[in-house]
This record gives structure tokens, sequence and C-alpha cells, in this order.
């Protein structure tokens, strides 16, 4: 079957994969010439599972009030009221009931995935060095005591969900990763799991879509798609729509509303030149501000911060100074004169879930919506996906 998939992202190129794997005569279509130059390109790198706690929370609504009062919140809302964004946050609050159950789900997608991505690498010959994939696991770190409660009572959903991670004593967690000396003082606790990894999520891309063309003949074409492209309305072969978060509107002018806002986040890549002993191996994840910071070979990548502003992935620089300062505060002896930052938009929906089926219009597929967990749940929805296709045409 000749199946399209629209977006070069890491929901596209993994979507292809799956399609090609199983026969398929696959093109991808992106207005990019490379392959993850959209949200895919300098996240936050985490796989992670323990990360998949849902943003739905009345304490996360009280947060977000008391932050939209900072310009430098880990969370910032532009007030101008669009009908975009308040329905959207209503939606949010009416799956506060949800959260446990889709915290769950988010977490057992998690797990398969980083099984998937491992025989994926194996079965390709992806190597770890190919794209810095650092294999020491995820620890959240807690300043605060209530925090630190919280993480108490939302472990048992993750360990329910199979996930193996376990609180950490301070000490545990400098013999876990060294570098968090620098900061043990403002430290008072934590969680570890080592089953999370990190890797660099645009030289996943890159690779795999260098195996998709030569290996299993898939073709890249560089072209901008509206709303009107005849593509969209074709029935012989099915379009599956990854466009992260340019999926909204392009279905919208298909008659199809899919509820994903364009959540901007920022990130900051420091090459770590002589100072690298100074950063850690494990991944941190600062559950307060949701920061998150993964070392990518010779480099310290911390990515964070949520800003409800539209379609703009501007980089603002009071946004960013958050971030160098977290890298200043916590690892002092890392040199940040040489940051370099990039912002991108999560395509987050309501309820913090990937929207994956069939589009209810022409022979349109969905795999897109996965806010700020695409590269840990990709490899496990673009295989759904191209199940749910294989078991419709059959
Ligand atoms: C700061 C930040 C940190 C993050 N950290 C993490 C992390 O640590 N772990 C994690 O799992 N996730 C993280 N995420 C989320 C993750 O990066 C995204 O969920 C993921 O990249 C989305 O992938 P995608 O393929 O859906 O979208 P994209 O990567 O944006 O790909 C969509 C593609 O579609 C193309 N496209 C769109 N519209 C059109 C059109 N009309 N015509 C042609 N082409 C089009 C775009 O050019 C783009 O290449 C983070 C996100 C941000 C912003």
């Amino acid at each position: 079957m000749k199946v399209t998939v629209l977006g070069a992202g890491i929901t596209g190129v993994t979507t292809a994969y799956y399609l090609a794997k199983m026969g398929h005569q696959v093109e991808v279509v992106d207005k990019h010439k490379e392959v993850a130059m959209g949200t895919s390109f300098a996240n936050g790198c985490q796989l992670s599972a323990s990360n998949a706690e849902v943003w739905n929370s009345w304490r996360n609504i009280q947060k977000g009030i008391k932050w939209m009062l900072s310009k430098d919140a880990p969370l910032l809302i532009n007030p101008t009221p669009t009908l975009h964004k308040y329905s959207w946050l209503v939606q949010f609050m009416l799956n506060i009931k949800n959260r446990e159950q889709n915290t769950k789900q988010t977490c057992e997608m998690a797990l398969e995935a980083h099984h998937l991505y491992k025989e994926i690498m194996r079965d390709e010959g992806i190597t770890d060095s190919d794209i810095d994939k650092v294999d020491r696991g995820i620890m959240h770190i807690y300043r605060n005591q209530e925090e630190l409660e919280h993480a108490r009572l939302s472990n048992k959903l993750y360990t329910d969900s199979g996930l193996k991670r376990w609180e950490v004593s301070t000490s545990e967690m400098l013999d876990i990763e060294p570098a968090l000396e620098q900061t043990s003082s403002t430290i008072i606790g934590g969680f570890y799991n080592d089953t999370d990894f990190t890797a660099d999520i645009h030289k996943f891309c890159a690779k795999l879509a260098e195996i998709l063309k030569t290996k299993y003949n898939v073709k890249f074409t560089q072209k901008y798609l509206d709303g009107n492209d005849p593509l969209l309305y074709r029935r012989e072969g099915p379009v599956v729509i990854c466009a992260g978060p340019g999926s909204r509107d392009l279905c919208f002018q298909l008659g199809l509303i899919l509820p994903i806002y364009p959540v901007k986040g920022y990130s900051v890549t420091v090459n770590l030149k002589e100072n690298g002993d100074k950063a850690p191996w494990t991944s941190i994840l600062d559950d307060e501000t949701k920061i998150v910071c993964s070392r990518l070979g010779n480099r310290l990548r911390v990515a964070g911060t949520a800003e409800f502003a539209g379609y703009d992935d501007r980089i603002r620089e009071e946004r960013v100074k958050p971030l160098v300062n977290w890298i200043n505060t916590t690892f002092p002896g890392v040199d940040t004169n040489n940051a370099k930052s990039w912002a991108g938009l999560r395509p987050m929906t309501p309820n913090m879930m990937p929207i994956v089926r069939h589009g209810d219009r022409y022979n349109i597929w969905l795999n897109t919506g996965h806010g700020h967990l695409g590269w840990t749940l990709g490899a496990f929805t673009a295989k759904q996906v191209a199940e749910q296709i294989a078991d419709h045409c059959n």
C-alpha cells in the first residue's frame, strides 16, 4: 500500500519505520528539507517513564495562578483571551478527574516504548554513540518538603504501572551522581530509577531517516502542505498526520478539530569543553520547576518552562535565563558562557494523552498530540498507528 506520512519529527520517522517494515511504500512529507527541525530538534532528550505524571491537578492550577505574576516562572500564560487557549484550559480542568488513570497509561506506554527503541537500535545497527545515548537512569530531585511528600504519593502510580523507582537519601543521590555534590546543601531528597535513559532526539531521527531511505526505500519530500492539498483528500492510500504543533491547523481545514495547544518550551545546550567532570551523567529532573537535564556526550542539555502564547516560537531571553541560572546554581562548575538557546512548541492535548486513531475524514490517520513526551512515547504510538492501519485495511 502507498502511505504518506506528514511530518518528519520523531512521530513521523518512527511511523514511517513501522509502516515500511510492514512492507508498505512510504513517503514522508515535511516543509523542512532536513528531518526533526520542529519540536524534535533540541528537546530535553529524556526517555522518561518517570515523567509520566499528567499535569492535570488542582495543585498545578494553584501553582500556575501564583506563577502568573512572575515573568521568569516555570509557567507563563499570556492572558490575552483566545477561544483556542481558554477552551483548552477548561478541558484541562475537566480532565483532572482522569489524572491517575492517564498517568498510569502514559507510564505503561513509555515502558513499552523503551523496549521498542532498543529493538530499533539493535535491528538497525544504531549505536549508543551515534545518538549520544546515556543509560544511567533519571533522578528526580527535591528542594522542598511539600514537593517531596507529593512525590511519595505519586510514586505509587509509577510502581503500580511497572516502573521500578525508589526514594533515595541525599547521600545515596551523591553515590549515584557525584556531580550533585555542588548543590547537595539545597537538596532534601529524591527518587531514582535506572531504566529511563537519554539520547539526542535529533540525531536519532536523522539516523533513522538515513536507514529508511537506504534500506527501506522510503521517499522524503520537502513540501509545505495546507488543508486544501489534494494529497489529504486522496482515498487510495492512508495519510498519517504526524505534524506535531502544526497538526491542529492542518486538520481544522479538513473539518476536524484537534484539541492541541502549542505550549512553548526552551532548552539551552552547553558545550562542556574542559569542565565535563562538573556536569552530571545521570539525567536529572528538578520536579518543582520541571527542569530536565541530560548529558549528550560532551554537551549538557537543560530544558523546561511552559508558555501559553500561541504559535510563536521566538526565543525570549528572559525565559531562557531561568534555565541558565539553574545550571549556574545546580552545577556551578559548568561554564555556561557558550550556552546555545532554542525554543520549541509542545503539541499538547488537554488530557496530556496522544491522539492515535483514524481521523474520521477521508483516509486520514492521526499520530499526534504528544505534548511534553513525544520522544518518550514516539516509538509506541508509531507502532500502534501502523497496526491500526493494517487492521483497518485487512
Ligand atoms: C523544551 C522542550 C523539552 C522537551 N523535552 C522532552 C523530553 O525530555 N522528553 C520527551 O519525551 N519529550 C520532550 N519534549 C516533547 C517532544 O519534543 C515533542 O513531543 C516531540 O518532539 C513532538 O514530535 P512530533 O513529531 O509530534 O512534532 P515535530 O517534531 O514538531 O514534527 C512535526 C513536523 O511536521 C512538520 N509540519 C507541520 N506542519 C506542516 C505542514 N503544514 N506541511 C509540512 N510539514 C509540516 C514540521 O515541519 C515538523 O518537522 C520537549 C519539548 C520541548 C518544547
